[in-house]
């Protein structure tokens, strides 16, 4: 069975992420989400509502399955069995920390490769902290997030202002 990890801040999961991880379902036995909860010291939802939010938005994909790790994601991968890390990739912004994460990853664990899927021409702009900067202003979201989560998200939203 092969399995693959697509790891990430997932603040909110959106349109965008949900595309890549439709897409890396279609081509592996099981994709693991990965919430990682080393990065953002301070994040607008907690872990378990991130996660929560992804199984909500994936409910349809029956090979995904989502969980959070504190760890290397090297150690994370080697735990789940895994040997390939997801990616996606929006503009060359991207493009070079990815390419050193990659290697990284690949020097902690040699059995681990990362494969890259480019996003979607209608995604290429949206990132979590762009949602937030078009909440502020009130856009429509409804492009840029699940529908599942627009409620949660502006509630969130709300408070914060
Ligand atoms: P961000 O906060 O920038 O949205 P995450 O850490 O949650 O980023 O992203 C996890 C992964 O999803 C990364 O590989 C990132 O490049 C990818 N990703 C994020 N947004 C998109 C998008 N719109 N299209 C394709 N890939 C994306």
């Amino acid at each position: 069975m092969k399995t693959a990890i697509y790891p990430g801040s997932f603040d909110p999961v959106t349109n965008g992420h949900l595309n890549i991880i439709e897409r890396a379902a279609k081509n592996f036995d099981r994709l693991i989400v990965c919430v990682m909860m080393n990065g953002d010291k301070h994040p607008m939802f907690s872990v378990s509502e991130r996660v929560d939010m992804i199984r909500r938005v994936t409910e349809h994909i029956d090979n995904v399955s989502v969980m959070c790790s504190d760890k290397l994601l090297a150690d994370f991968a080697r735990e789940q069995g895994s040997t390939v890390i997801v990616k996606g990739l929006r503009a060359i912004s991207d493009f070079e920390r990815e390419f050193q994460m990659a290697i990284i990853n690949h020097k902690l664990n040699p059995e681990l490769d990362t494969m890259f899927l480019t996003a979607e021409h209608q995604f290429m702009y949206l990132s979590s902290s762009a949602v937030k900067e078009m909440a502020r202003y009130d856009a429509d979201l409804h492009d840029f997030l699940p529908q599942v989560i627009i409620e949660e998200f502006k509630a969130r939203m709300a408070e914060q202002i």
